[in-house]
């Protein structure tokens, strides 16, 4: 603890004091920059921090990543006050679908549940079913009584649990994720002959020609996990940061970023400095929902949970 607290800069310091001045909890997606995971008090995927809020004593929630997840942590904490630190930071997969188009698809197709990924903004997930996230969504699309579902946006994903449970109708939707998406096949053959005997950890938002090179295919959580109880050196198949935080938590072990093309701009717009300022009121955005959009949004989260997330 001791060199940790030598090692922070004096804004990283500041921010601690504020924090504890203002009794501010920061939120901090694995996507974002060591030194902003360093100062948070949570770290972890979107769903794990918002359900990490609801059990937080502070009434102020700093949420460092994008927009869909400060907008989720304030649909489990109503009573809280949610900051997006970096307002003009969404992700670019959870606005592919307009929710008119997933009302007009339940209209025409009434026997199909329409299950989507967590990363959707909050005008879509009242449209929809049920949530999950990339850890529960196998489980919880096996669950469903249903056989015929949409799922929605990232196909990749949907692709994958299409491939994983062939009993189950799935169809898809043609959304990704931009980053995972442009990770070639080209890239995985350099990367596993550049590194032979590391281990190659993929995130399911990768296209399925690519995810026939992982060991282990999982969340960004899973892959963490995965990395920490390991001694192997690991090729990392998900966002830069994730990597970047490894190589930072293990010295001794060898962490490899499978392509350069997995850096999330949207993730990187939140700056230690964005944070600082956040918590003096001078920039960010505070996180309203539209009240009745919220109670159908929530109503998709807690059915995910029901099934077991
Ligand atoms: S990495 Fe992809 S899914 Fe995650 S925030 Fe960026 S664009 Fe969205």
């Amino acid at each position: 603890m001791e060199n940790t607290q030598q090692r922070l800069s004096e804004l990283q310091q500041k921010i601690i004091r504020l924090k504890k001045e203002k009794d501010i909890a920061v939120l901090a997606h694995s996507y974002q920059t060591a030194d902003i995971l360093e100062i948070a008090d949570q770290t972890g995927d979107s769903f794990k921090l918002s359900t990490a809020a609801m059990e937080l004593s502070q009434k102020t929630v700093l949420m460092c990543g994008v927009r869909f997840m400060a907008d989720t942590v304030k649909l489990l904490s109503p009573e809280k006050t949610v900051i997006l630190p970096a307002a003009e930071a969404t992700c670019p997969m959870a606005e592919q679908i307009s929710p008119e188009r997933v009302y007009a698809f339940k209209e025409e197709h009434p026997t199909y549940k329409v299950v989507a990924y967590i990363n959707t903004t909050t005008e879509l997930k009242a449209a929809t079913d049920v949530c999950v996230t990339s850890s529960s969504a196998l489980k919880i699309v096996s669950r469903l009584p249903e056989n015929d579902i949409l799922f929605i946006p990232d196909k990749n994903l949907g692709s994958y649990l299409q491939k994983q449970l062939p009993e189950k109708n799935i169809l898809l939707w043609d959304g990704c994720c931009p980053v995972h998406n442009a990770v070639t096949e080209d890239e995985c053959r350099k990367a596993v002959a550049a590194h032979p005997g590391a281990k190659v950890l993929m995130h399911p938002e990768l296209p399925a020609q690519v995810l026939q090179y992982a060991d282990v295919v999982g969340s960004t959580a899973d892959i963490l996990k995965y990395a920490l109880e390991h001694e192997e050196d690991c090729i990392i198949g998900t966002e830069r940061s994730v990597r970047d935080y490894l190589a930072l938590m293990r010295p001794q072990q060898n962490f490899y970023l499978l392509s350069k093309q997995l850096i999330c701009a949207d993730m990187r717009m939140t700056t230690l400095t964005d944070v600082y300022h956040a918590m003096l009121g001078e920039c960010g955005e505070r996180i309203e929902l539209q009240p009745e959009t919220a109670r159908l949004a929530k109503h998709a989260i807690e059915e995910m949970l029901r099934l077991g997330a």
